[in-house]
């Protein structure tokens, strides 16, 4: 049985005391009221995630991730921060290949793949985000492409290795614009992922992938786009700002 998660992407939003604040209060909310067995990521700047591992210590149930880490284990990269480092301070997750990072900061499937390798290697699990922008969908290139960041980024990866990956497809059209895929969109494009990664591995390495939705998903859309068969989640942008929504995003899975 594949993982169940819904993670938190804070982006570069709350400073240090409003984080606190709104990852108590997700605990305490999801404590008291998720039910099943799904996982929950927070993902917030790397600053605070010390502070919030030691807030969860005892919750199995949720997890702190980045969103980002360089693909080095140490050296002269000033301002950056390695995976090794991440674990050292009890993060669970890295979000690699988010569309911001690689519209702003100008990443690639292959600048990418060696982060994949470093997040791995320091034992942590990557969540690779792929996905096409609108332009790419309307030419009917996107499916093309979004092989493309599966080849080049991680399907260099032994099977073993990829076991302990999280996709998440993002159609970028749809991140922080209101615009929600629809879940007959969102599905079709996880069972072509899934039948990829199929293909490349196996049908039981394909089912065991955890493949997240992302973009504009909210207390509203989350139970229909997860009651579909491939989808196993989602990852969350503005809504993971909101105790209230993003814990009603992770009670979706039991409606
Ligand atoms: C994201 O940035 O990963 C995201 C899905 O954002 P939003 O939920 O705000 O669309």
């Amino acid at each position: 049985m594949r993982k169940k998660i819904v993670a938190g992407n804070w982006k570069m939003n709350m400073d240090y005391t409003s984080g606190l604040t709104l990852f108590s209060e997700v605990l305490n909310m999801v404590n008291d009221e998720a039910k099943g067995d799904q996982q929950v990521v927070v993902c917030p700047p790397y600053l605070y995630i010390h502070s919030l591992v030691q807030l969860s210590k005892n919750n199995s149930r949720i997890s702190v991730g980045a969103q980002n880490c360089h693909q080095a284990d140490s050296g002269a990269f000033t301002g950056e921060i390695a995976a090794n480092m991440l674990n050292s301070v009890g993060a669970d997750y890295v979000i690699l290949g988010h569309s911001e990072r690689r519209q702003y900061f100008g990443e690639t499937n292959q600048t990418l793949a060696p982060k994949v390798d470093a997040v791995l290697k320091a034992g942590l699990k990557p969540i690779f985000c792929i996905g096409e922008t609108l332009e790419e969908r309307n030419q009917n290139i996107h499916l093309g492409l979004i092989k493309d960041q599966l080849v080049e980024a991680v399907f260099h990866l032994t099977a073993d290795e990829f076991a302990k990956i999280v996709i998440a497809y993002e159609p970028v059209w749809a991140i922080g614009t209101g615009v929600t895929a629809t879940s007959e969109q969102a599905q079709e494009i996880h069972a072509f992922i899934r039948a990829e990664i199929a293909a490349k591995y196996d049908a039981t390495v394909a089912e065991n992938t955890t493949i997240l939705y992302g973009g504009s998903c909210n207390p509203k859309n989350a139970a229909e786009l997860f009651s579909q068969p491939d989808i196993d989640g989602g990852l969350i942008g503005g809504a993971s700002l909101k105790s209230r929504d993003f814990t009603d995003i992770v009670k979706a899975f039991n409606s």
